[in-house]
């Protein structure tokens, strides 16, 4: 019998017996497809969400469920925009609706204990959305008890932590993190074969205005796409992060569920 926590791995009785008789607490990692500059791959997001939900799954008896890959529009400040090549956008409501249906089948099988793991900056809303329409459809369907918790894996960074990987620099924001040092440093940690160093060029940070524009400006970003440098970016700042967050986000499914 496999030990792994991916219900991907698992046949369906597995899966059956370890909702049933393990309680387990079953993750749901939604990500995006979207480009992360010259030196990261496009499946950035959805990687380092199904990363985050197997370590948090092992720590606390879980079973990750097969995840979303595909996530809400890339915005030009946050992401480098929805118009470059590879990046794959989904409507909202498109997204919404994927992420409830998911939910409720999830809750089908048994599992009342849920967790959506969120790798994509601009899902939040949306993926708040699809939650209270689960639980609303499943509470009028009658299946009761079911309880999601839904969070960001880098929701919240230990000041010191920042201290320790910007050096003394100023910290952009997670907005500007696109592409930069802590998305590199953690895939450097978590998937080495997947990030070239040499490929981060020296260029231009971009100065965005206080509005957004539609259709967007392509000119706002720089041509890498990413909105902060991922140069300084090393696997022991990487190691530092996602332990951090995995503990986090261990913790906080813990708190909620055990
Ligand atoms: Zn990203």
């Amino acid at each position: 019998m496999t030990d792994s926590v991916m219900m991907s791995d698992l046949s369906w009785d597995e899966y059956q017996r370890r909702l049933k008789e393990q309680d387990a607490i079953v993750l749901l990692p939604v990500g995006a497809v979207e480009q992360h500059g010259y030196h990261l791959p496009l499946g950035t997001d959805w990687m380092m969400a199904t990363y985050m939900a197997r370590r948090a799954a092992e720590n606390v008896g879980g079973v990750v469920a097969a995840p979303i890959s595909y996530g809400y529009r890339s915005q030009i400040r946050t992401g480098g925009g929805p118009h470059r090549c590879g990046t794959t956008n989904l409507d909202g409501s498109t997204l919404i609706n994927l992420v409830k249906d998911v939910l409720k089948e999830l809750a089908r099988h048994g599992a009342r204990k849920i967790a959506v793991i969120d790798g994509h900056f601009e899902n939040r809303f949306y993926l708040d959305e699809a939650c209270h329409l689960a639980v609303r459809e499943l509470e009028y369907a009658g299946i009761q008890g079911a309880k999601i918790l839904k969070m960001l894996y880098a929701e919240r960074i230990k000041p010191e932590t920042l201290e320790t990987v910007y050096a003394g620099k100023p910290y952009p924001g997670l907005d500007l993190e696109h592409g930069g040092i802590l998305e590199t440093a953690m895939m450097l940690y978590c998937h080495p074969e997947h990030v070239d160093m040499s490929k981060i060029p020296d260029e231009e940070l971009p100065k965005f205005p206080p509005y957004d524009l539609f259709p967007v400006d392509p000119d706002w970003v720089p041509p890498s796409g990413c909105l902060s440098s991922g140069k300084e970016s090393t696997v022991e700042m990487g190691k530092l992060l996602v332990e951090e967050f995995v503990a986090l986000v261990s913790a906080s499914l813990n708190k909620e569920f055990r």
